[in-house]
């Protein structure tokens, strides 16, 4: 399979504002931001999806999320923000290699604009114990 571009930004065949990198995470600013300092998170680990991404992977993940959107705020005065993760094309994803975007949201309304219409609850013992027994 061809290497994502993410892979290629990754092995320094592409340039990217990087932010932050270690042994297993790479960050850098997107180049279509939603907002001044959209930035992604981006495991090394060529996983196209979250679901199929190593523990190991997701831990280094996790433990920098907080530190870069820190970091983000700090840099952009931006109070709050969006965490972002797509995974498949029917939900909007275009880089099939597991990434987290950060957009920061501004008073302007800058960011990322949310569609949200709730639904209601069904058959959530079953539906809870399917998942819980799948885990
Ligand atoms: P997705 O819809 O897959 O969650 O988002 C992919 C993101 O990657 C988009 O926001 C897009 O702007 C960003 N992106 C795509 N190609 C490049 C690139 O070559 N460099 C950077 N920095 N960002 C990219």
């Amino acid at each position: 399979m061809a290497a994502s571009i993410f892979t290629r930004i990754i092995n320094g065949e592409i340039p990217c504002h990087k932010v932050y990198e270690d042994d297993r995470v790479i960050a850098f600013l997107d180049i279509n931001p939603l907002s001044p300092g959209h930035t992604l998170i981006v495991p090394k680990e060529p996983a196209e999806t979250v679901d199929k991404l190593s523990d190991e992977s997701a831990s280094a993940i996790g433990r920098v999320l907080p530190r870069i959107s820190r970091a983000v705020l700090a840099a952009t005065g931006a109070k709050a923000f969006n965490i972002l993760q797509n995974n498949g094309a029917g939900a909007h994803q275009a880089v099939f290699h597991v990434h987290f975007h950060i957009i920061p949201k501004f008073e302007s309304g800058q960011g990322l604009g949310i569609g949200w219409k709730p639904g209601k609850l069904e058959d959530g013992a079953a539906l809870a114990s399917r998942i819980a027994a799948a885990i």
